[in-house]
């Protein structure tokens, strides 16, 4: 089934339920999680069904905490759920607006370790219209994040879109300096960013496999830039570029715990999912 837009600008949600399921990055264990429609106005909200279930209600900002590996998101009650975020990018990529997320464990899995599984589900539930106008998160102000070199920044933009320019430069002779920048619609999205995979360096991940992290990481699921300077994955890279697009899919998975599309331009130098999630909280501040 081919892309499918939607011109009215009004709510969307998914047509059926869909499940999808995975090895959590983590845990190594198998993880699941069903997508399911939603009325208007309801949002994106969050459940746990495991242990009795625990309600997180509507995604917002404050539900995330930092941890190095992934977006977390805590209840404030001590129940958790990782790697959330190429989730929430899809749902944002495509602006569905409305859909209840029920997650069976402590993580969503991690896939291919980009959003490409979750745009291929989300096609599968197929997406309806609701009678409702949609609500964006609208920049009206210029805000600003400085951080350790992380130089993150939004200002309103005349165009109803996302527009960002992101870049990176990293000590690896395969990545370096990467820049990515565009109004990134749906088809942009589809194309150009869900595909990017994680990624991460040779040595991070003999130190996380050391503390005992990331049981479920492996080639399937991340890309990774080796000591001797290559790709360590058979099949190589989906873009020269992979890096810096799998920064943009990250970021407009963080800005998605607004629960809303946003519409502003952002200029991201070096980002994550922490310094992210400061600058949405500043954008919401200023509304
Ligand atoms: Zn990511």
């Amino acid at each position: 089934m081919g892309p499918f837009y939607f011109m009215n600008d009004k709510q969307v949600t998914l047509k059926r339920d869909v499940v999808v399921t995975g090895i959590g990055l983590h845990s190594g264990k198998q993880a699941e999680v069903r997508l399911m429609p939603a009325l208007p106005g309801q949002g994106i909200t969050l459940r746990r069904v495991d242990g009795g279930g625990v309600n997180f209600g509507q995604i917002r900002p404050d539900l995330s905490h930092p941890s190095p590996l992934c977006t977390l998101l805590d209840d404030g009650h001590g129940m958790t759920i990782s790697t959330v975020e190429h989730l929430l990018a899809a749902l944002h990529g495509l602006k569905v607006d409305c859909v209840q997320i029920e997650v069976d464990g402590p993580e969503v899995p991690i896939l291919d370790g980009s959003a490409l599984p979750w745009v291929e589900a989300i096609d599968r539930a197929e997406r309806v219209e609701l009678e409702a106008p949609r609500h964006w998160l609208r920049v009206r102000e210029p805000a600003k994040v400085l951080e350790d070199g992380r130089v993150l920044l939004a200002e309103p933009h005349m165009r109803r879109a996302l527009r960002i320019a992101c870049m990176i430069d990293f000590p690896h002779r395969r990545i370096g300096r990467q820049e990515w920048k565009g109004v990134v619609d749906e088809e942009t999205f589809r194309k150009e960013i869900a595909p990017a995979r994680t990624f991460t360096l040779e040595a991070e991940v003999e130190a996380a496999r050391k503390a005992g992290l990331i049981k479920g990481g492996s080639l399937e699921n991340a890309v990774v830039f080796g000591a001797d300077g290559m790709v360590k994955n058979p099949e190589g890279l989906r873009f020269m570029d992979e890096p810096v697009r799998h920064k943009v899919l990250d970021a407009m998975g963080d800005l998605f715990l607004a629960g809303q599309c946003v519409w502003g331009r952002f200029h991201l130098t070096a980002p994550g999912h922490t310094a992210n999630n400061a600058l949405l909280r500043r954008i919401m501040a200023a509304q």
